[in-house]
């Protein structure tokens, strides 16, 4: 069963030796960022006490790092590690609708008259950044035309007291925005921080608008997600997250906002964008505040799991020979897709690779391996194209495709893509493409043969 929370998914990684405490008063400014970022991929990382120079901080810890492999995304959401992707997609084809509370421990305590920086340890992460963001919050909003919810990841500026920039992309908040801004008014808004990793994950599900990716969250759960109405608008947040903060997109307003890191591990540009006016912040009684190291593992496996399992399941449908994808963590988890198959026919790859393109935009290069080749093993795909790959032949590309702006090497979004068949032919003869193997070579038993270590003084290796 997933955990339900993120103060229970921290007992667990405290249980298993992957949780490490920092010395209290670790700086907001990049050391907190700077600590974290040297335990990614091992260790999450709780920071007591932060604080900005000399002043004071909030007493509230930071939490860094809650996902640092794909086997702990498993664990959390409590599936083995080759189950994460089917158990993505049933949630979304399975959605469980949320539950309405009253009291909710997010809103034990209620600040009426916000200072992000003094109420909230937020870090400045990285050397460009234009000031301190946060990272981790699950922006909520409602459609004013359906009042359905839509729940996506922002990366947000701390632009004053109670004033955030926020980069919108042109997906379903920014419909909502549209839609409220035509008409004059402010778009309702919370921003969730500090919830359990499934829900961390379905606020990435790639799915149509008004479908609330909280009901995504409520089937990884395996129960209704229980959320609580904002004190100062309409919109439902999480009721066991640890921080909320309420607030508007306001109409006809756009300040400068940016540069910030990106997952690519560049920077993504400044510009005038949306405003966030924050009306009150809530919390439980005594919060954590998690933040996402931007490029870390969390913030790429964060991207991966749910396009891979969207991508698995649009190419199967054409495809019933594809049998698994992997976005390769050298391609930043979004980039670079592998796709596993069971060849039948010639040809087959290179439509899958023309699937792939249209699966989703962000896709820039594709790999189709034989069954025999594990796509979560980079090695082992860079053997098969060394093998089975020949550029005249095998190589597709397509010349100016839309693709993901914040490739540096793109023209502002505008991308070449390019598919590698590195599949055997059907019709092999002989010893043709028979990978070496020795009898014996996968059967533990063979050990027995092994006796111990060598001494140095053993008779074979002294001089004569
Ligand atoms: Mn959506």
């Amino acid at each position: 069963m997933a955990y339900r929370t993120l103060r229970g998914w921290l007992r667990r990684l405290a249980e298993t030796d992957r949780l490490v405490v920092a010395t209290a008063g670790a700086d907001l400014d990049f050391e907190v960022a700077a600590v974290a970022k040297r335990q990614d991929g091992s260790k999450a990382v709780l920071f007591p006490g932060p604080k900005r120079g000399d002043a004071n901080g909030p007493d509230v810890p930071v939490i860094a790092n809650l996902l640092a492999d794909r086997s702990w995304v498993a664990e959390a959401l409590g599936v083995e590690p080759d189950g994460v992707l089917d158990c993505f997609r049933s949630a979304v084809d399975h959605p469980i609708p949320w539950e309405e509370v009253a009291d909710a421990p997010v809103q034990q305590s209620v600040i009426r008259e916000p200072d992000l920086l003094r109420d909230l340890p937020i870090p400045l992460h990285n050397e460009h950044d234009s000031g301190p963001y946060i990272s981790a919050g699950l922006i909520i909003a409602r459609n004013p035309r359906t009042g359905v919810q839509n729940v996506s990841i922002n990366r947000l500026q701390i632009s004053g007291p109670d004033r955030m920039g926020i980069l919108i992309l042109p997906r379903h908040l920014h419909a909502f925005y549209q839609a409220a801004e035509e008409a004059g008014d402010a778009l309702e808004v919370a921003i969730a921080i500090g919830v359990d990793p499934a829900t961390l994950l379905a606020s990435q599900a790639i799915v149509p608008i008004d479908f609330d990716e909280l009901e995504v969250a409520g089937a990884l759960h395996g129960k209704p997600l229980r959320v609580v109405k904002c004190v100062t608008n309409n919109v439902r947040v999480p009721a066991d997250a640890e921080v909320v903060i309420e607030g508007r997109l306001l109409p006809n307003v756009r300040e400068m906002e940016g540069p910030f890191a990106e997952f690519p591990q560049y920077y993504g540009p400044a510009g005038r964008r949306e405003v966030i006016q924050v009306d009150a912040i809530t919390t439980r009684k005594a919060p954590m505040f998690h933040t996402i190291v931007s490029a870390g593992m969390e913030h790429l496996l964060l991207g991966a799991i749910p396009r891979e399992a969207t991508i698995v399941a649009l190419l199967q449908r054409s495809f019933p020979s594809v049998m698994d994808v992997h976005l390769s963590l050298g391609g930043i988890c979004r980039y670079h897709l592998y796709v596993r198959m069971k060849k039948r026919y010639e040809g087959e790859p290179k439509n899958i690779i023309a699937g792939a393109f249209s699966a989703h935009a962000d896709i820039k290069q594709v790999i189709v391996v034989d069954e025999d080749v594990d796509v979560h093993d980079a090695t082992k795909v860079e053997w098969a194209v060394a093998t089975r790959f020949q550029a005249g032949k095998d190589l597709v590309l397509l010349h100016g495709g839309l693709g993901s702006r914040l490739d540096p090497s793109s023209d502002d979004g505008i991308s070449d893509k390019m598919g590698l068949d590195a599949t055997m032919p059907v019709k092999r003869d002989g010893l043709d493409y028979v990978v070496v193997h020795v009898p014996g070579e996968d059967d533990p038993a063979t050990d027995r043969w092994i006796a111990g270590p060598a001494s140095p003084d053993l008779a074979h290796l002294q001089e004569d």
